[in-house]
């Protein structure tokens, strides 16, 4: 098994690595999480972003954008179509650019803090 590398958890995963070793990939295709991790073999049954991303992405991104489409209304006052144009996939790409972070995130932090597999068998970081 690779060294425990404190800290590292939730930034790896931010960057889709695997929580314990930072190496293997965490994420098969987009969203969707691997199995095991293919470095360590890190079992990643443990994780369930559950819909805590997407609340802060809806909270986080929604604000901007509503915000930047008001200060756009209040400024220029273009027609709806502009306001179609520009926020929707302003929308659609911040989202999910957001998500795919934040579930690593999550990922991370499930690792670091809560019952991963290596804390419950007093290996993990904080142990
Ligand atoms: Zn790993």
């Amino acid at each position: 098994m690779p060294d425990l590398i404190p800290g590292v958890p939730p930034l790896a995963a931010l960057l889709g690595r695997c929580p314990r070793c930072a190496k293997g990939k965490l994420f098969n295709g987009f969203l969707k999480l691997n199995k095991t991790c293919s470095a360590c073999g890190l079992d990643l049954a443990f994780a369930d972003a559950d819909d805590g991303a997407a609340v802060f992405i809806m909270l986080i991104v929604g604000g901007l954008v509503v915000g930047a489409a008001l200060t756009v209304e209040i400024k220029y006052e273009p027609p709806f179509w502009v306001h179609a144009v520009i926020f929707l996939p302003l929308i659609l790409v911040l989202s999910l650019g957001a998500l795919r972070l934040l579930k690593g995130l999550t990922t991370g932090l499930q690792y670091r803090y809560l019952g991963n597999p290596d804390s419950r068998r007093g290996r993990g970081p904080l142990h």
